[in-house]
């Protein structure tokens, strides 16, 4: 039987994980080795009691106590706090989910690596913060990366068989969000709230904003640069509002191949756990002719100025991915949290990156997980400095 973990089991990526591996067959078919959540759970128990996982670990020390009584008379071992994530994934397991949000997924997407097997990565901000890291320690131990990410993952598809040379340039696909057409100044005053409305996809609260500033593609370009091994300048971005194009890849002799499905998570999520192989899935089947037209723009860097920094710190390289998914992170718990404005995240993560680059904070060549830890560490101060500093504007 096929070894299994999820680690964001009880997330948006997870619970649709879950949802692919009842259908296909659930415990009958998968031996589930563990399954990590946060504070729900409820769930993380139901989960782990359908799968009959070997350990279920929650991320919150607190909650240990009730996980332990939500799994009474269940096999499962229950297990609390980072360090026990990052043991859960240090399990022998064929393939793991890294569903984990935010930079905590790092450590434990390493720990998986680093006892072979597949890494299905959803959790971007490991690519973006530490992709050599993850890449060398794939490499190392014999492992390999799936990318989950929709549009990595039609990357990916689209590359299948061909060679890396052939590869002209990359174009990224973007919805736009729900302030795709909203002009500067109304970007300045919105709210929490309009922007976790996204138009296409269901996702959890902070990919979803992070989809409104268009951060989120910002990630993907890194993630791109990163995963795929192509110069920043052959990554392009598109405004494609459908969200049915997940993106595309062009070759030399002018092809371009896009690839297409409806925007359900489990398309992604199902090839990796099937690769190289594709099985039935549930994803409803495109009707293009009710569907009728797709549309493609380019961006606008100036109402999103998230890209222009991503092009920054693919140029940087090194450890500015590290300081800039950090500082994204804080800045979005300050929009999140009403203590900034919209536009201020931007303007926080570009503060973070200049004071970084004038020092020599992200200079040093060695790239192990302490070191990009400390960069984490040092870029959420220099984030939170700079926030107290827009807040003292009004
Ligand atoms: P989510 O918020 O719905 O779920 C996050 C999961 O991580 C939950 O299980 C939660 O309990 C757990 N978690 C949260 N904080 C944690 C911590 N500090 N330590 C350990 N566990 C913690 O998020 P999501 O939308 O499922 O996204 C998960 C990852 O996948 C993110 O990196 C996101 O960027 C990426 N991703 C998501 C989508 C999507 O459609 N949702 C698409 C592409 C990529
Ligand atoms: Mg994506």
């Amino acid at each position: 039987m096929r070894r299994i973990s999820v680690f964001g089991a009880t997330g948006s990526i997870g619970v649709n994980t879950v949802d692919l591996l009842r259908r296909q067959g659930g415990a009958e078919t998968f031996d589930v080795v563990a399954l990590s959540g946060g504070r729900n759970i409820a769930l993380l128990a139901e989960q782990a009691r359908e799968l009959r996982a070997d350990i279920a670990v929650t991320a919150f020390p607190e909650l240990l106590a009730e996980l332990r009584a939500a799994l009474a008379g269940s096999d499962t071992l229950a297990a609390a706090g980072p360090a026990a994530i990052a043991e859960a994934a240090a399990r022998p397991s064929d393939w793991t989910m890294s569903a984990i949000v935010g930079a905590a997924g790092l450590a434990p997407g390493l720990a998986a690596l680093g006892r072979g097997g597949t890494l299905a990565l959803a959790n971007k901000e490991s690519m973006v913060a530490a992709g050599p890291l993850m890449l060398t320690e794939a490499a190392r131990n014999k492992a390999r990366i799936l990318p989950v990410d929709s549009e990595h993952s039609a990357i990916f598809q689209a590359m299948n068989g061909e060679e890396k040379r052939v590869v002209e340039r990359i174009i990224l696909t973007a919805s736009g969000g729900p302030f795709r057409d909203w002009p500067l100044e109304k970007l300045r005053d919105a709210t929490p709230a309009e922007a976790v409305r996204h138009p296409n996809w269901n996702m959890g609260a902070r990919i979803s904003v992070d989809s409104a500033s268009m951060f989120n593609k910002a990630m993907e370009l890194i993630e791109t640069k990163e995963f795929f091994g192509v110069p920043p300048e052959q990554i392009e971005v598109l405004v494609h509002p459908q969200s049915i194009v997940h993106s595309l890849v062009g070759f030399v002799d002018g092809a371009l191949l896009a690839h297409l499905g409806p925007p359900d998570m489990r398309g992604a999520i199902g090839y990796a756990l099937n690769w190289p192989r594709r099985s039935p899935g549930p994803l409803e089947r495109l009707d293009l002719g009710a569907v009728g037209r797709l549309d493609f723009s380019p961006p606008d860097e100036r109402r999103f100025p998230a890209l222009a920094l991503a092009r920054a710190v693919m140029r940087a390289g090194g450890l500015n991915g590290a300081a800039f998914n950090a500082a994204k992170e804080v800045a979005l718990d300050g929009f999140l949290a009403g203590k900034i404005g919209f536009l201020d995240m931007a303007g926080i993560v570009e503060t973070v990156l200049e004071k970084m680059n004038s020092g020599d904070d992200l200079k040093i060549t060695t790239f192990d997980l302490d070191r990009v830890l400390e960069v984490d560490r040092l870029a959420r101060q220099a984030g939170k400095d700079a926030m107290a500093r827009v807040k003292n504007r009004f």
